[in-house]
């Protein structure tokens, strides 16, 4: 993945619009790129800061320790995702077997 489009994911992995595939491309671009992390941590502080006036707290928060715990989560999320769709297809070749041994012996025995 390109910075442009990394850099074009940001607003929508803050508002966790992107899909696994997205977000797992995403997470590997900024994990390597200072430039687009930098960027994802102001836009990220931005946003959240925007978001606790509206909400009118006042409290002290640490947005880099929400935002290393949120790509956290979004690496968790993409993990879990993929041992789904392992579990899935772990799944769909044990029923395909089962049917195939149903069909041996109602046929073949
Ligand atoms: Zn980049």
């Amino acid at each position: 993945m390109k910075c442009v489009e990394a850099k074009g994911m940001i607003n929508r992995f803050v508002e966790k619009k992107l899909s696994y595939q997205e977000l797992e491309q995403f997470l590997q671009h900024v994990e390597q790129c200072d430039d687009c992390m930098d960027e994802l941590d102001i836009y990220y502080t931005m946003h959240k800061a925007f978001d606790l006036l509206d909400t009118g707290t006042h409290q002290n928060y640490n947005f880099k320790e929400m935002l290393d715990e949120e790509l956290h989560m979004a690496r968790r999320a993409v993990i879990m995702h993929r041992a789904s769709l392992v579990l899935r297809d772990i799944f769909f070749a044990g029923i395909a077997i089962l049917a195939l041994l149903g069909l041996y012996f109602l046929f073949i025995h």
